[in-house]
């Protein structure tokens, strides 16, 4: 079978985006889910503009049809390669009338002059030999199977492949569900190793690696969609965010893999921040969001030097400390790695702290515009009463940081005994949050709220009451969504000078590109890149 994409090699209908210069042969197909027939075809428009490769046209969520009639102006008006799906409600579509008017419809569009059509596994065997001998040449009829529940074995995926491939697909196509993101790495094994051109993709936000790296492990196509929510399956990336955001046409076998581990992860901005300045570079990297439930599992699954490092947020970055093969001492007595390189020589793994650089250095600055400090030689920390709110990843990394510069510290949190903990371990003084309110032993003290209090979507939330903000000369938030958090903006109405946990975040992020390229951090780049977020 010709395992070649035929797009790419008989230039069929080309995308005219600069394709000479992909690095990956991999297509990128926008689904197109519309009730009318007009509206398909202003989809189809708009998928030629953002360059997609091919359109998957979804002929069950049209409300009128007539088939003959609208199939004809449907493969006409399309200016890219057409791709007919018919899905039935049995396999998570929307059609649910007449078998055999279903399969007659696809045929139909194949005689038209398809360029691809979908058919299920279920009844390709009898749909492929109902048509063998009138298929035209250029016609490739993709066999699908849907499971909307988990992601089988590796030896049930095989299969699986198996049996799609003895129904006389053009291509297999198996789209399963993530219940835990280590469950792609099924499909990569799978993918990478098929002999006939396959479409493995994976669904949900657990799943969403799968859409992005299967250019690199030789997916046969992807699907991006033309506006965020618009999907026919769950966990669907935009067209615009393969383009922008991953650098979709420049991944390839050697492209490294980096990537937040959180829980929850999408809100975070650290893929845009990387992937813009590797690709300025040149660096052959890809930076991804991993929605990690368990960091052991994720990183013994993901053990090969192609996934190269990553940073990690709420709530493994303790976690994290026991997951590495050595661990900074900083890190260490902080008890939080935020930073984990892969070494590419030995497969090992480093764990670094970067937050308390970007943290402390951020409020030293705000600490020196507020008294007009010039001097760079001694921190303004040194003898300051400092309070942290929290006593997790970021809490331990600021409360040690201070410490380090010669600050007073004070750690509540809303579960006492973690904030003496924390307390005795850097030599301060320990509060609940709900004594917060009333801790005001001095004037211009230090605050950095180091918990999610605040954080989108619940921006109405603050950890500390306005009026016992007019005790602090300097206010600072780990939160940077939104970039002016509730306390922030209180704070500042109370007459303190405020710092963004955007500061801290641009700040960590130097560290981190530094360990993960061994190139110098594009400093401007960054504060030009999260300006615009
Ligand atoms: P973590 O290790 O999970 O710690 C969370 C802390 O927040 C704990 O002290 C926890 O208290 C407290 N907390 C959580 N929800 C709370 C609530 N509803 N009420 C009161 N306290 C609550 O998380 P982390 O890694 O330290 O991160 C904390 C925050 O810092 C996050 O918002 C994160 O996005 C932000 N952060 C920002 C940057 C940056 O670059 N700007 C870097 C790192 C982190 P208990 O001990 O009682 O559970």
């Amino acid at each position: 079978m010709d395992t070649a994409n035929p797009l790419l090699v008989s230039g069929l209908k080309m995308a005219g985006d600069g394709s000479e210069m992909r690095k990956n042969p991999t297509l990128i197909c926008v689904p197109i889910m519309a009730d009318s027939i007009d509206k398909m075809v202003a989809d189809m428009a708009k998928a030629k503009a953002s360059n997609a490769d091919l359109v998957e046209i979804r002929l069950d969520s049209l409300k009128n049809f007539n088939p003959f009639e609208d199939l004809k102006v449907l493969i006409k008006e399309c200016p890219l390669p057409t791709l007919f799906t018919y899905r039935p409600v049995w396999e998570g579509g929307m059609y649910d009338g007449d078998e055999k008017e279903r399969l007659d419809v696809l045929q139909l569009a194949m005689e038209l002059g398809a360029d691809y059509i979908d058919v299920e596994l279920k009844v390709a065997h009898e749909f492929i030999k109902s048509i063998n001998g009138k298929k035209p040449e250029k016609i490739k009829v993709i066999v699908s199977s849907h499971n909307y529940q988990n992601t089988p074995s590796v030896e049930a995926l095989g299969n699986l492949v198996a049996k799609i491939q003895s129904t006389g697909a053009d291509i297999v196509k198996i789209a399963t569900t993530a219940v835990d993101i280590t469950d792609v790495a099924r499909i990569f094994q799978i993918t990478v190793h098929s002999q006939v051109p396959i479409i493995g993709l994976v669904m949900g936000e657990r799943g969403l690696i799968s859409r992005i790296l299967c250019a690199k492990f030789g997916g046969y196509l992807t699907f991006g969609t033309l506006e965020p929510g618009v999907i026919s399956a769950p966990g669907q990336p935009t067209i615009k965010d393969l383009f922008d955001l991953y650098n979709f046409r420049q991944l390839g076998p050697d492209t490294k893999v980096y990537g937040i581990i959180g829980k929850p992860v999408g809100h975070s901005k650290s893929p845009m921040l990387y992937n813009e300045a590797f690709k300025s570079a040149g660096f052959n990297g890809v930076f991804v969001h991993l929605l990690v439930d368990d960091l052991a599992k994720f990183l013994q699954t993901y053990s090969s030097i192609d996934f190269a490092g990553f940073s990690c947020t709420i709530p493994h970055k303790e976690a994290a400390v026991k997951c590495c093969d050595e661990v900074d001492p900083i890190a260490k007595s902080i008890g939080a790695v935020n930073c984990i390189v892969r070494s590419q020589s030995d497969g090992k793994l480093f764990g670094y702290n970067t937050d308390y650089i970007g943290a402390i250095s951020a409020i030293e600055d705000g600490l020196r515009a507020r008294y007009n400090i010039s001097s760079i030689t001694s921190s303004p920390l040194a003898g300051k009463l400092f309070v942290v709110i929290g006593a997790g990843g970021a809490g331990k990394a600021l409360a040690y940081g201070a410490k380090q510069k010669g600050a007073r510290v004070v750690v509540a949190n809303r579960t006492y005994e973690r904030a003496r903990e924390l307390a005795d371990v850097v030599g301060g003084d320990a509060l609940s949050l709900d004594d917060l309110a009333c801790f005001h032993p001095e004037e211009g003290m230090v605050l950095a709220n180091t918990t999610s209090i605040g954080m989108q979507p619940k921006i109405d939330e603050t950890p500390i009451p306005k009026n016992a903000l007019k005790y602090y000369s300097v206010v600072f938030d780990a939160v940077y969504t939104p970039k002016i958090t509730r306390m922030l903006q209180e704070a500042e109405e109370a007459g303190a000078t405020i710092v963004s946990g955007l500061e801290m975040f641009i700040g960590q992020a130097y560290e981190q590109y530094e360990r993960f390229t061994g190139l110098p951090a594009p400093k401007e780049q960054f504060r030009r890149t999260m300006s615009k977020y």
